[in-house]
């Protein structure tokens, strides 16, 4: 199946990217994951308006119009053998002639990529039990609220969560929590969804979008405010939740049980809704 690079429709052995590209060379470029279901793009609207904000954020205009990213996003998602996917779409500053970290002047035509794979959901087995998370310092710029490629220290954070058996990296930054290496993070308290505030440290995730809206509709107590890093120890429920991941409890926490240390009532709710939510949007179509 092609992947899309530049306009043109190509096997992947055949997509080449200069090795002057400003996203190899400084991680200057942009991303986004989309989740398909039912070969039908979720918040496909939501998505394309954030990579719209994180390509502003990095002062890049964007390459496609949103109509011709749904045809490349469309035609991508037909081409594939699965039903259910997940689109990747990266945007870079493009290839200079030389090294600089200034953009380059005059512009260069920017790069920009995009393939579909198989959409990895998690067993119901480990949906059953919860995973297990650590916390870490928060090492990341004053900009987690765009979308960029430059993932470092998400990757430093993912990996040392890994080395430890964990599925998660929770960061804490001046004593609070923000979120995880590659997630949101929501805690519930004597039945109160607590929910960290959108704000430059933290990605707005479109899955948090989505979750906000069904507490909000469906009589969740809610509170969007700073959670303390010891109110995240002390709480009753833990969650994480994205594109792929969807919402998924985490029941242990620095090698401590979350509350009961089983996935709790809110969040199992929250699964079910989503869930609902899904098979809705998409069989309307
Ligand atoms: N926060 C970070 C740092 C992420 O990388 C992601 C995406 O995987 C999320 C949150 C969740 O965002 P979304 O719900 O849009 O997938």
């Amino acid at each position: 199946d092609p992947v899309y690079l530049n306009g043109q429709y190509l096997p992947l052995a055949d997509a080449g990217i200069s090795p002057l590209d400003r996203g190899f060379l400084y991680g200057d470029g942009v991303y986004e994951v989309i989740p398909v279901y039912s070969r039908q793009a979720f918040r496909i609207d939501e998505h394309l308006q954030r990579l719209q904000a994180t390509l502003a954020g990095i002062h890049m205009t964007n390459p496609l119009a949103v109509d011709d990213w749904k045809t490349v996003i469309f035609k991508l998602i037909n081409a594939a053998p699965w039903d259910d996917q997940s689109i990747y779409l990266q945007v870079t500053r493009g290839a200079d002639n030389k090294r600089d970290h200034a953009f380059p002047s005059p512009p260069v035509a920017p790069t920009a990529f995009a393939f579909a794979s198989p959409l990895v959901t998690t067993p119901a087995e480990t949906r059953a039990t919860g995973v297990a998370a650590i916390t870490v310092p928060d090492l990341r710029w004053g900009r987690c609220d765009l979308k960029v490629i430059s993932l470092l220290a998400n990757v430093l954070a993912r990996q040392q969560a890994v080395e430890a058996g964990c599925a998660e990296a929770l960061l804490i930054r001046d004593g609070l929590l923000k979120e995880g290496a590659a997630s949101n993070i929501f805690v519930v308290k004597d039945g109160v969804l607590l929910a960290p505030p959108k704000t430059q440290l933290m990605l707005p995730g479109i899955t948090y979008d989505v979750i906000l809206e069904l507490a909000e509709s469906r009589g969740q107590p809610l509170e969007i405010r700073e959670i303390a890093e010891t109110e995240l120890r002390a709480a009753d429920e833990v969650w994480m939740t994205s594109s792929t991941k969807e919402v998924l409890a985490i029941t242990t926490l620095d090698g401590q049980p979350v509350g009961s240390g089983r996935p709790g009532p809110v969040g199992e709710r929250m699964w079910q809704w989503y869930q609902d939510f899904k098979n809705t949007v998409m069989r309307k179509g």
